[in-house]
């Protein structure tokens, strides 16, 4: 199957091979590098994306989950041309399209006061500053396999070598464990907070239980620390995203990805009198600053997208019929080393040495993956037509129609009949 995708691929390897002379890698992030090269696409419209030598795929990836809107909504278009004709992009200066942005995320994500960022990565990076500044104190919780940001990943219980301030950072060794959980939070020292996914996602879409998130708020308020919540990825999965879906109160919630309608956007908010300490005018809290922080092309179009597009309708039904999908996809795969995790629109799948239904944690499978399969059914899927994350995931596009989404699971039943040892 690689052999083939070399051989259908010409225009994208040397496509790379040329990248690789400016960037490291051919590339500008790490995640997107597959060997023995990665596709290079070259334009997407709707559902479907096009590679570089003509081939059509309906985009699974979307974006890795920013792509909710797919390639070419028409209200993006219009809102993002009729704002730069009547704005410009960025006026050095606060705006109305700032304020009636902020305004809607705080209501829809039960927020006091919310600033705005222009990467997920930066809105932990500064609620996590907060945090500290608040409690004047400096540790933070993390998860082993959490993903938090660029410089913030922490894939097998510890902190990758990128990771600022690695000191700062205690791994708790298992996500969904409760005992360990509260076990790890109570023995730290100096604890400002515990920052936590409701669902692992770059960590194999693994949704946490209620039960488990409860308790790790409980044991960081236990300690005066904050808690946490980063809602990048999963403010897509209920209206007010999955916090206030569980009602898990945090204290702050980091946000992301689609919010922008598409564009860099991140932002994080929570409790008044923590986001106090951005207020200007009140003595001794902290600056946040940022060029593009509010310019007028993200606060418009993530505000129209949000108000016009994703209506806590629409996010509703869409989740749900997604759950559907993602259950005829289990089902399908029942009995076999494939297995489907995730929760609404944001899927993980995982080929493993043993056969298993469910996974609670990055450990369950870690050293068991099998790489081999998840390599095969990727270049397989696109010889289908089907553009999937290599390493295991599929964030869903709005406009994708139930009969295209129909024919993946057939592909994935025809994928398991050819291989039938699997
Ligand atoms: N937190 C989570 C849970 C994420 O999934 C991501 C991005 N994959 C980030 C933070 C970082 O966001 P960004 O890539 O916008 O910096």
């Amino acid at each position: 199957a690689e052999a083939r995708f070399v051989a259908n691929n010409p225009r994208s390897k040397s496509l790379h091979e040329q990248a690789a002379q400016a960037l490291p890698g051919g590339n500008t992030r790490t995640v997107l590098y597959t060997s023995p090269f990665p596709l290079s696409m070259k334009q997407g419209k709707g559902a479907y994306v096009w590679d570089e030598d003509g081939h059509k795929y309906l985009d699974l990836v979307g974006e890795l989950s920013a792509g909710l809107y797919g390639h070419s909504h028409p209200l993006i278009r219009e809102t993002l041309l009729s704002t730069f004709d009547s704005a410009g992009v960025s006026l050095g200066a606060s705006t109305a399209h700032e304020q009636a942005f902020a305004e809607l995320l705080c209501a829809r994500f039960r927020l006091a006061r919310v600033r705005m960022t222009n990467s997920g990565t930066e809105a932990n990076l500064h609620a996590f500053a907060g945090a500290r500044h608040f409690t004047g104190r400096r540790k933070v919780v993390v998860f082993s396999g959490g993903y938090h940001g660029g410089v913030l990943s922490f894939p097998d219980g510890r902190p990758a070598a990128n990771v600022v301030d690695q000191a700062d950072f205690v791994v708790a060794p298992r996500y969904n464990d409760v005992a360990s959980a509260v076990e790890t939070i109570s023995a730290v020292g100096d604890l400002a907070a515990v920052l936590v996914e409701p669902v692992q996602g770059a960590g194999g879409c693994i949704p946490a239980t209620r039960e488990f998130l409860m308790a790790v708020r409980d044991a960081a308020r236990a300690k005066g620390a904050l808690f946490i919540l980063d809602e990048v990825m999963t403010s897509r999965l209920a209206p007010g995203g999955l916090g206030v879906e569980m009602g898990l109160e945090p204290d702050l919630v980091t946000l992301g990805k689609y919010l922008g309608g598409g564009l860099a956007f991140g932002a994080f908010g929570g409790r008044e009198n923590v986001m106090a300490l951005y207020d200007p005018r009140i003595e001794g809290g902290l600056a946040h600053s940022g060029t593009f922080n509010n310019n007028t092309l993200v606060m418009a179009t993530g505000r129209a997208a949000l108000e016009r597009i994703y209506t806590p309708e629409v996010c509703e039904d869409f989740n749900r019929s997604a759950d559907e999908f993602r259950r005829k996809l289990s089902s399908l795969s029942k009995g076999t080393r494939l297995c489907f995790t995730g929760c609404g629109s944001l899927i993980g799948f995982h080929f493993t040495d043993d056969v298993r239904d469910e996974v609670l944690c990055g450990e369950d499978i870690n050293g068991k993956e099998r790489k081999d399969l998840r390599d095969l059914f990727w270049f397989e899927m696109l010889e289908a037509g089907f553009w999937t994350v290599r390493r295991g995931y599929i964030a869903l596009i709005l406009e994708t129609s139930e009969a295209e989404l129909n024919a993946f699971v057939e592909a994935v039943r025809a994928f398991l009949n050819r291989h039938h040892d699997i």
